[in-house]
């Protein structure tokens, strides 16, 4: 019997293109000898759609048609493994969405409630790796060192906005990063050199999020590490991320072609062991599971600065999460297949 996986895909989030990327890339890996695939598209609108219209020609079971909103949308209801209608149950589901309504816990909350194994992280750890400001405050507490932030929310910002710009400017050095506190592929960040900006900045991001986060910017090697398993995390080589602009925004992320990459990266073992050190720290700290991709910041002192982890990172071949397992040996087809049996692996444990 084949395995039925489902593909979670699409999503009401500003990432919601990444993901049919990651989506259009999986479906091509996966061994479909022994799996049954299920594409499951969720409108940028929050509609769910499934089914045949979905999967393209029966001849070619292998082109999936991601993106296709012609289907009738389907109840959440439809989803539920109902009794005596086991034909209808996935076995286990493949979240790939990016960012808030995917990768931040509630469609993991979801999953967990219609009973379902799922890939990835489970739901406090998905919330707390989307929620930039909670992230931190749990590195902190892992003894984990940052760069210097400030955070507030818009109606703090809208009744004492001199308050707030001077609190920066005392406590971060130009220039600042301002980042709504929950997405992701730098989707509202803006680099901000003085108030002006800042100011423009601030209302970039609130456009995205109640929550923002205002961090100072630091000059610094970009590195990125991609962290596998549940209970014993394994780490992959290094990934380094060499922008040729001003910073590695969302043009330069999927668009512009502008930023190259060194994978692996040249890091000396002692570098190697400490950033392997924080990246597990950071997976255990959120009580993470199956994957993510710790971005890291490291100074010319070689001090190892955690900027992020994300919990369902760009998952397309050419994407740094994938390369660096691909790197370190892992096929990205045997890679979706560890995944699978960590969703599965998981999903005993808590029975
Ligand atoms: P993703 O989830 O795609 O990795 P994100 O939206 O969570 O991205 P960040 O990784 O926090 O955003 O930041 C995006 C980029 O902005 C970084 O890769 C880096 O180039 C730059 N950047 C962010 N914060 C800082 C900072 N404090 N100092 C210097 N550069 C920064
Ligand atoms: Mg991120
Ligand atoms: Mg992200
Ligand atoms: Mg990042």
């Amino acid at each position: 019997m084949k395995i039925k996986l489902g593909l979670l895909y699409g999503g009401k989030s500003a990432e919601h293109e990444v993901s049919l990327l990651t989506a259009r890339a999986v479906s091509q890996a996966i061994n479909f000898d022994k799996y049954e695939v299920y594409p499951i598209y969720i409108t940028k609108t929050g509609e769910w759609r499934k089914g045949s219209a979905l999967a393209g020609p029966a001849e070619s079971t292998k082109t999936l048609q991601f993106g296709l909103e012609t289907s009738k949308p389907n109840s959440i209801a439809s989803f539920l493994p109902v009794e005596n209608d086991d034909a209808s149950k996935l076995d286990v589901i493949f979240p790939l969405l990016h960012g808030p309504n995917g990768e931040d816990g509630t469609v993991q909350g979801l999953l967990e409630v219609l009973n379902l194994p799922y890939v990835g992280n489970g739901v406090l750890a998905s919330a707390a790796g989307m929620d930039k400001v909670v992230m931190k405050q749990l590195f902190a507490q892992a003894g984990l060192t940052q760069v210097p932030y400030v955070h507030f929310i818009r109606k703090n910002w809208k009744s004492n906005q001199e308050a707030l710009l001077q609190q920066m400017e005392e406590s971060l050095q130009w220039p600042l990063f301002v980042k709504p506190a929950n997405l992701g592929s730098s989707v509202g960040i803006t680099k901000a050199a003085n108030r002006e900006e800042l100011i423009k900045a601030v209302e970039l991001a609130f456009k995205y999020d109640r929550k923002i986060i205002v961090e100072q910017g630091i000059v610094a090697r970009e590195l990125e590490m991609s962290v596998l398993g549940n209970d014993n995390p394994k780490c992959s080589v290094v990934g380094e991320v060499l922008p040729t602009k001003d910073f590695y925004d969302y043009e330069a992320k999927y668009e512009d072609g502008t930023t190259n990459y060194a994978i692996p990266a040249v890091v000396s073992a002692e570098l190697l062991k400490k950033m392997e050190d924080a990246a597990v720290r950071a997976f255990k700290v959120l009580d993470c599971s199956g994957l993510v991709r710790a971005d890291f910041f490291v100074t010319d002192e070689e001090e190892v600065i955690i900027n992020e982890v994300n919990t369902m990172p760009g998952f397309t071949p050419i994407s740094m999460y994938p390369k660096l397992w691909i790197e370190s040996g892992l096929s990205y087809s045997d890679l979706i297949e560890e995944l699978i049996t960590l969703a599965l692996e998981r999903y005993e444990e808590k029975q």
